[in-house]
């Protein structure tokens, strides 16, 4: 298991965990939030974006809606083949410009394929913590609880889960052994 450092504490002093342990997904069966975000972990890895690694699925009464990763929209270059501008620069960090990525976030790629109304009382499952931006639209579609892995950025992780707390969504960190997302 991992042990977190002190700041991962502060940023998820409220957040209940799911610890996931690989050897027990290797050799019994998972529980349902391990099988969920350890195939948000497989999506991952079909990411196109050169900086980050990002899966995402949308799941109802233990079925999945919706899988998503990051990258470029279709019939567009994909983000490591030159396709994203933003993510091709060295001078944006973490949270910077998003507004001129090119890549959809695995959250809105999953987002974008599931009515209203299927999304209404939802989870998401997604390996890196929602920026802002998706956090809105995670807001404003009705998903009921979050499950992440990774955190994204200290400062932006606590207003993140601030806001899907005061929005009544339930938000819980999935740790452990299984494959997270990548960051390049
Ligand atoms: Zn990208
Ligand atoms: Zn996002």
């Amino acid at each position: 298991m991992n042990t977190p450092n002190t700041k991962d504490n502060q940023d998820t002093e409220n957040i209940e965990l799911i610890e996931i342990a690989s050897n027990q997904l290797l050799t019994s069966r998972p529980s349902w939030d391990e099988y969920f975000a350890t195939i948000a972990s497989l999506t991952s890895k079909r990411s196109n974006c050169i900086r980050r690694h990002v899966g995402c699925i949308i799941v109802k009464n233990k079925r999945i809606l919706s899988l998503g990763y990051n990258g470029t929209p279709r019939g567009t270059r994909n983000c490591f083949e030159g396709g994203c501008v933003r993510c091709n620069s060295t001078n944006s960090t973490t949270g910077s410009n998003l507004d001129l990525c090119m890549c959809l976030h695995a959250e809105e790629n999953a987002m974008l394929f599931v009515s209203q109304r299927d999304l209404e009382g939802a989870d998401m499952y997604v390996t890196l913590m929602p920026c802002i931006s998706c956090t809105k639209k995670i807001i404003q579609c009705g998903i009921s609880r979050v499950v992440y892995m990774d955190n994204y950025a200290p400062e932006l992780d606590t207003v993140t889960i601030d806001c899907l707390q005061k929005c009544g969504i339930k938000v819980e960190r999935c740790r452990g052994s299984a494959p997270s997302s990548v960051m390049y």
